[in-house]
């Protein structure tokens, strides 16, 4: 999990939570004429591939060679197949932004271990480590800040802090975010890239599903307005709960969307799962997306989208 680039080809086992897909190895069902489901099949949950040095790296989906610098000046984004890897949290409020405009709220608030929970070394250590490695406390970032000139209230889940899980602090930050998107009167937009609930905090962390649900329902009967973009992999409990429930649902093309993984779902059913399974394209052809936009054009869709809630310039 050191290197973010890398960090979507693995659920880190320490966010495993009940359906949040971590259980998954790499799917069996390829089949013919469906090489790019095929591909991206195989790489969701697998093994990281070891690569010599830090100037190339494999693309996860067509397994192209890529040379790092040319995959960052794209914003991340495979020249070769288009598959959007998953972005760091700073790296994804950079992008949105226009420049100058973010200032972070909350970001003094840390998470408590009161279960003091234990698997493979202390929750406390994890949090620590991950703290030291990102310099933040936890893994959602939000703020405020323009996109285009249009003011937002803005929160990203950073997949490389604990498989961006979400505990009480997300819970509470993704609450106090979408108040302040109700005071400042700006449109809450929010990124998600998650494992699911974070287990170490147990029920707590599955309370923050109806906090975040009731949080959006208030900005919501206030007349706000909120987007979540659903990046690759969104699981779990963040899919059950905050980021279904916005006004509108975009998705990265490619991201594994989903609850429960495929295999626990193959296994349950008995049955094969139709190619493209949980991808944004397959949940958009079956109406649980609003639209797929890709990471080039998302501060501009993201805009025309605000001014069309809200009217250009909303202050
Ligand atoms: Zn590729």
């Amino acid at each position: 999990m050191s290197d973010p680039l890398e960090a979507p080809g693995e659920l880190p086992p320490d966010v495993a939570a009940p359906g949040n897909g971590a259980e998954n190895g790499p799917e069996s069902r390829d089949g013919a004429g469906q090489k790019r489901e095929g591909r991206l099949a195989r790489l969701r949950f697998s093994k990281k591939r070891d690569m010599p040095g830090g100037l190339w790296l494999k693309c996860e989906s067509c397994a192209s060679v890529i040379f790092r610098k040319e995959l960052e000046q794209k914003d991340r984004v495979c020249p070769s197949c288009d598959f959007h890897f998953t972005l760091p949290g700073r790296e994804r409020v950079a992008l949105t932004l226009d420049p100058g405009t973010w200032v972070e709220h909350y970001s003094e608030l840390a998470p408590l271990d009161r279960l003091k929970f234990r698997e493979k070394g202390s929750y406390q250590d994890k949090l620590a480590a991950a703290s030291n490695r990102l310099g933040q406390q936890d893994a959602l970032l939000c703020g405020t800040g323009e996109i285009l000139g249009r003011r937002v209230a803005l929160a990203v889940l950073d997949f490389s802090f604990l498989g961006g899980s979400m505990g009480e602090v997300v819970g509470e930050k993704i609450a106090l975010a979408t108040d302040l998107a109700r005071s400042e009167k700006r449109a809450f937009v929010v990124f998600t890239a998650s494992g699911g609930a974070r287990m170490h905090e147990g029920a707590l962390s599955l309370m923050q599903m109806a906090k975040t649900c009731a949080a959006l329902a208030r900005l919501n009967a206030a007349g706000g307005f909120s987007i979540c973009v659903m990046t690759h992999p969104t699981t779990g409990g963040v899919t059950a709960s905050f980021a279904s429930v916005c006004d509108l649902v975009l998705a990265e093309p490619g991201a594994l969307i989903g609850f429960a993984g495929p295999r626990v779902i193959a296994t349950t059913l008995r049955q094969e799962l139709p190619s493209g399974f949980q991808r944004s394209e397959f949940l958009m052809q079956k109406g649980m997306l609003d639209a797929i936009v890709s990471r080039g054009t998302m501060r501009q869709e993201l805009a025309r989208l605000i001014d069309y809630s809200l009217g250009p310039r909303a202050d």
